[in-house]
C-alpha cells in the first residue's frame, strides 16, 4: 500500500492511472477503523481496480469541540488493517492539504435535508462534511464511492453533493449495510470511548429500532415516545428517535411509504447514531 500526504501528488499518481483506463474506488474515513470500514474496502475491490482510502478527521464537521478532541486516532492500527485488506492507496492529508488558503469557502445547496435529524442537532455538520468530501473527490476523481447507511442522512446529502457539482454520471455511489456487533450495536469509532457498562447500555439503540420494526401497528407518535422512554431506561440522553420517509426523510404521518426508523442518543457525552429500514 502507497501512502500519500500530499493532495497534488494524490491527484498526479490518480491522474496516470486514469488515463492508463483504471478505475478508482474511493472510501472516504475519518480513521480508527473497525470492520464496518472493512466492509468498505472490501466491497471497492470487488468493483475497482484501484482503491483509495483517505484518513482525516476533518474539523469543520464537528460542532462540538470534545467530541473532535476525543474522536479516536489509531493510525498504526489502520495502516495494519488497511494493508490486510489490500488497499492499494491510503491518503493521509494534513489540515492544510484540504483547506487551502486559496479556497473560496463555499455553501452547498442541500436543501430541506440540511437542518432536519442530524443538521437539527448539529449546526453546520452537513456543510462541513460538503466540504471536506467535495475536496476530497476533486482531488481523487473516482469513478465509485463507497459509503455506509449508517450515515443514513450523510449518504443523501453526499448524493445531493455529487448532483450539485454536476457529476452524477461520473461517480457511482454504492451504499454498504450497517456492521454491527454481535450485540447489535452498531460499530463506530466512537464506540472504543464506552466504558463496559456503556457499551452495553448503548445496545439499547440497535434494540429499540428493532421495537420500532415490530411493532408498526402502534400510532407512530405513541411509538415513538415508548421508544424514548426505553433509550432513557437505559441512561441515553436522546436527540432524536425518528420514523421518516426513506427518500425524504421527512416526518411519516402514515405507513403507506417506505419507512425508515433513525435515532441519535448520548451516553456519557459520547453521541451514537444508528438507523434501519423498516418495510
Ligand atoms: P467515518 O470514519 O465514521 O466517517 O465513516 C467512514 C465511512 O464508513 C462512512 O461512509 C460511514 O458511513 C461508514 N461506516 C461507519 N460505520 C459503519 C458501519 N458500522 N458499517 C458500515 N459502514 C460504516
Amino acid at each position: 500500500m502507497i501512502i500519500i500526504k500530499l493532495a497534488n501528488d494524490l491527484a498526479k499518481y490518480l491522474k496516470q492511472k486514469i488515463n492508463e483506463g483504471q478505475k478508482i474506488g474511493f472510501v472516504p474515513t475519518m480513521g480508527a477503523l473497525h470492520d464496518g470500514h472493512v466492509s468498505l474496502i472490501t466491497e471497492a475491490k470487488k468493483n475497482s481496480s484501484i482503491v483509495v482510502c483517505s484518513i482525516f478527521v476533518n474539523p469543520t464537521q464537528f460542532n462540538n469541540e470534545d467530541d473532535f478532541k476525543y474522536y479516536p486516532v489509531t493510525i498504526e492500527k489502520d495502516i495494519e488493517l488497511l494493508i490486510k485488506y489490500g488497499c492499494d492507496i491510503l491518503f493521509l492529508p494534513n489540515r492544510e492539504e484540504i483547506y487551502t488558503k486559496s479556497q473560496v469557502p463555499k455553501k452547498y445547496p442541500l436543501g430541506k435535508l440540511e437542518n432536519i435529524l442530524e443538521g437539527y442537532y448539529r449546526p453546520g455538520h452537513f456543510q462541513g462534511v460538503c466540504q471536506v468530501v467535495d475536496r476530497l473527490l476533486k482531488i481523487a476523481e473516482p469513478d465509485q464511492l463507497y459509503i455506509g447507511q449508517k450515515d443514513f442522512q450523510q449518504c443523501k446529502v453526499i448524493a445531493r453533493l455529487i448532483e450539485s457539482e454536476g457529476k452524477k454520471d461520473q461517480i457511482k455511489i454504492h451504499i454498504s449495510p450497517t456492521l454491527r456487533e454481535k450485540s447489535g450495536l452498531a460499530m463506530s469509532s466512537r464506540n472504543m470511548r464506552l466504558s463496559k457498562d456503556e457499551y452495553h447500555n448503548a445496545t439499547a439503540i440497535y434494540e429499540t429500532l428493532l421495537f420500532i420494526k415490530q411493532n408498526l401497528h402502534i400510532e407512530i407518535n405513541e411509538l415513538k415516545k415508548t421508544s424514548i422512554k426505553k433509550l432513557e431506561a437505559k441512561g441515553l440522553v436522546v436527540d432524536y428517535v425518528e420514523i421518516a420517509n426513506r427518500n425524504n426523510l421527512q416526518t411519516a404521518q402514515n405507513l403507506n411509504q417506505p419507512l425508515i426508523g433513525l435515532i441519535a442518543a448520548s451516553i456519557n457525552g459520547i453521541r451514537l447514531i444508528d438507523n434501519m429500514l423498516l418495510n
